[in-house]
């Protein structure tokens, strides 16, 4: 087959991102500079401006769900490189070089968990792989969960973090959108809840496919989620967007989250999620008092959950 090549440099006039020569443990916003230990024990948030810095997959897992609950599925899946593609270096190198940077096989992972002792099928991303871009084994891990929630009853949880879909993998890349959606809906056929939690950055094709149809939409505290970055849509539209463009908190005021959550409450309120969602096992009596009536408006009921954190 022939190999497909491109060429993906930087232009003279393109800022660097601005992470970009900073050490990984210095705060982005306000330069505090933690030790790895402070950093894991603080949950990668800095104590002197809330900044949430990007978690790896597995100590996400660790943080938001029961200790040793997580039963990992489909971890021997690996990239074939159907199209030989080879930019500046080989796909196939870029995995290699990721998967030994993360001890991932890819930028998912995925299984099965409890939180406050309810189960649910989890789908985690890992930004550190690759970006976390979405190729075919991000898509059939995915896929995987849902097929794991629809057989075991339970609900969905999936943790975004991921710059798109994988370019080196083109057409094959833009097809897990497709198949994504249709695992989500495959979840809701048997009416079994879906809990998307956006964490730093959701873009690209992962927020234009599953991260985007949580029946419940969470978001970390400044998380940017939209599909194209504020620079490319500055550039594009020429006009000065607002400072928190594609923010957590900016599509929380225009309806597309439903609660901004710090890492530091995210296990109790998907717990408490978890719970709402579960079947119930007790018959209502007639002696049980009348519910009260959400406040009203779009997802009062989840506000009125959350005692107004939702906005
Ligand atoms: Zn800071």
């Amino acid at each position: 087959m022939a190999q497909i090549s491109v060429d993906i440099e930087r232009g003279p006039d393109e800022p660097a991102s601005p992470h970009q020569g900073r050490h990984p443990n210095t705060c982005p916003v306000c330069s505090s500079h933690y030790r790895d230990d402070e950093l894991v024990a603080a949950l990668r948030v800095c104590r002197q401006c809330g900044h949430h810095f990007r978690l790896p997959a597995r100590e996400r897992i660790a943080q938001l769900v029961d200790a040793g609950s997580f039963q990992e599925a489909a971890a021997d899946l690996r990239n074939a490189d159907p199209l030989a593609f080879v930019d500046r270096k080989p796909y196939t190198e870029r995995l290699t070089e990721a998967e030994l940077a993360t001890g991932l096989g890819d930028a998912m992972l995925v299984g099965t968990a409890s939180v406050g002792g309810r189960p649910c099928a989890l789908a985690v991303m890992d930004f550190f792989f690759m970006g976390g871009s979405m190729g075919s084994v991000v898509g059939e891990k995915f896929c995987v969960a849902a097929d794991l929630a629809v057989a075991r009853g339970v609900p969905l949880v999936a943790v975004a973090s991921s710059g798109g879909a994988r370019m080196q993998e083109n057409v094959l890349a833009l097809m897990q959108m497709a198949k994504t959606v249709m695992a989500v809906d495959q979840v809701r056929a048997a009416r079994l809840p879906f809990i998307s939690i956006c964490s730093d950055p959701t873009t690209g094709g992962v927020i234009a496919s599953f991260a985007a149809l949580g029946d419940v939409m969470i978001a970390e505290p400044g998380a940017l989620m939209s599909f194209a970055g504020p620079r490319v849509v500055q550039q594009t539209t020429g006009e000065t967007l607002p400072t928190d463009f594609g923010r957590a908190e900016s599509q929380l005021r225009l309806g597309h989250v439903d609660l901004v959550v710090p890492r530091a409450e995210l296990t109790a309120a998907l717990g408490r999620l978890l719970q709402l969602f579960a079947p119930s096992t007790d018959e209502p009596t007639a002696d049980a008092p009348a519910p009260v009536p959400p406040p009203a408006g779009p997802m009062g009921w989840l506000r009125r959950l959350f005692g107004g954190a939702g906005g």
